[in-house]
């Protein structure tokens, strides 16, 4: 039997939701532009006022914001409540330059806790549950938000946080979890460390929840089988709280993606108009509750699609895919988007090393993609026959994967220039 943790709200009529979202949205762009100066100026280019949003109807008339923006406005520019009302703080890993930081109310932090208990809920998990949490504690989102979450439910709350595998693995044997909370690397390594100490009779384990990097249905498949659990998927963003944005219930088809919290569009990468569910494109998150730093519009970067067909599981959120790579890395050819990480998708499951290389050109106008990819070392027999079909066989699932034709050309061991740093996997020969 489907459980949820607030039923009324994740199986609202989706009439009824989109009058709350109305409702919200309102509210919130008057609270953003009463609060937030740098926003409201952004507003006041575009000749707009709290007046001319009336509905989510209007949402595409606002203006959009990205990490530029909140690095611009580093630390406090973009809080919409003052210091005194902000109860903490989280912040991105700041990988890719400046932090970004975020603030909460104790409200917001509520809505959040609420948003990742839905997920542990979605994932099976009740107050006799055992949940252990080892994403990261501190200023990343992962450990503070699952750890709210399972608090939430009532579940029995180990906060292990990342590192420390030995640890990790006397506790799951001991207390006897049954919930683990974690990126799905690691719970490949502590699937390994589980099998090599041969632990697997010992641990209670029935359900992962696992998110905050990129996976595919394979690595979830593997790491089910080894460690005889349902794995669900989960995504959030700093920007949007954390954990729990969106997260998946038992058919595992798509992420919910709580609505009544976060209004989600998807607009083309490139011109940034919005693209109807169904259409792949980049994520746009308008957060509907949020006090302490109430982003509008705000640009995710993940390219993914929306899917509002009805869910089994009685949900009626719409469901977001995982993402499928990063607007950043987009290359446009013959007109289709093509992601480096869907090649790549394709080359490790037809058993390619993740040794290639991208090569676009345009020639008499029209765009061409050619694929260099090292034959692996025990498939490689010598015979011109082998490797024709082999090159065959690429084409046509590369084909399916992009829905566009790809020049396939298969090389030899090692010819692939190996890379000290990030490797060059795409040459763009129309940007020479
Ligand atoms: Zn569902």
């Amino acid at each position: 039997m489907e459980m949820y943790y607030q039923k009324e709200t994740e199986t609202m009529d989706r009439s009824a939701l989109k009058n709350l979202q109305s409702e919200r949205l309102v509210r919130q762009v008057k609270h953003v532009w009463d609060n937030v100066a740098y926003y409201r100026q952004k507003m006041e280019e575009k000749k707009l006022t709290p007046d001319d949003i009336k509905g989510v109807e209007d949402l595409y008339k606002l203006p959009f914001l990205t990490k530029d923006d909140l690095r611009e406005t580093y630390p406090f520019g973009m809080f919409a409540v003052p210091l005194s009302e902000c109860v903490r703080i989280q912040s991105t890993s700041g990988t890719t330059g400046k932090r970004v930081v975020s603030g909460y109310t104790q409200g917001d932090i509520d809505l959040w806790e609420e948003c990742c208990a839905r997920a542990i809920t979605a994932a099976g998990g009740t107050k006799d549950d055992v949940c252990q949490v080892c994403y990261g504690y501190g200023l990343f989102t992962g450990g503070p938000g699952l750890n709210g979450g399972s608090h939430k439910v009532g579940c029995l709350t180990l906060p292990m946080s990342s590192g420390n595998t030995d640890r990790q693995l006397q506790f799951m044997v001991d207390l006897g979890s049954t919930i683990l909370c974690c990126t799905p690397s690691y719970a490949a390594y502590l699937a390994e460390s589980i099998h090599e100490r041969g632990l697997r009779d010992k641990i209670r384990l029935k359900a992962g929840i696992f998110g905050a990097e990129a996976w595919s249905d394979e690595m979830r498949r593997n790491i089910e089988r080894d460690l005889g659990i349902k794995a669900y998927n989960i995504y959030g963003l700093t920007e949007m709280c954390g954990p729990g944005v969106a997260y998946e219930c038992s058919e595992q088809a798509g992420m919910h993606i709580c609505e009544d919290q976060y209004l989600a569009e998807i607009v083309d990468p490139v011109t940034l108009e919005p693209l109807p569910y169904g259409s792949k494109g980049e994520l746009v998150f308008t957060s509907l509750t949020r006090k302490a730093s109430p982003l509008l519009r705000y640009r995710t970067k993940d390219i993914c699609i929306l899917d509002d067909t009805p869910c089994s599981c009685g949900r009626t959120h719409i469901r977001m895919s995982r993402p499928m790579g990063r607007s950043d890395d987009m290359m446009v050819i013959k007109g289709v988007n093509v992601f480096p990480s869907q090649i790549e998708t394709v080359l490790l499951e037809q058993g390619y090393p993740a040794n290639y290389q991208i090569i676009v050109d345009r020639l008499e106008n029209t765009d061409s993609i050619e694929i260099r990819v090292e034959i692996p070392a025990d498939a490689f027999n010598g015979s011109l026959a082998t490797v024709t079909e082999m090159e065959k066989q690429l084409t046509q699932a590369m084909k399916a994967m992009l829905g566009i034709y790809a020049k396939i050309r298969l090389v030899a061991p090692r010819s692939i220039e190996r890379s000290e740093g990030k490797a060059v996997r795409v040459i763009d020969r129309r940007k020479i």
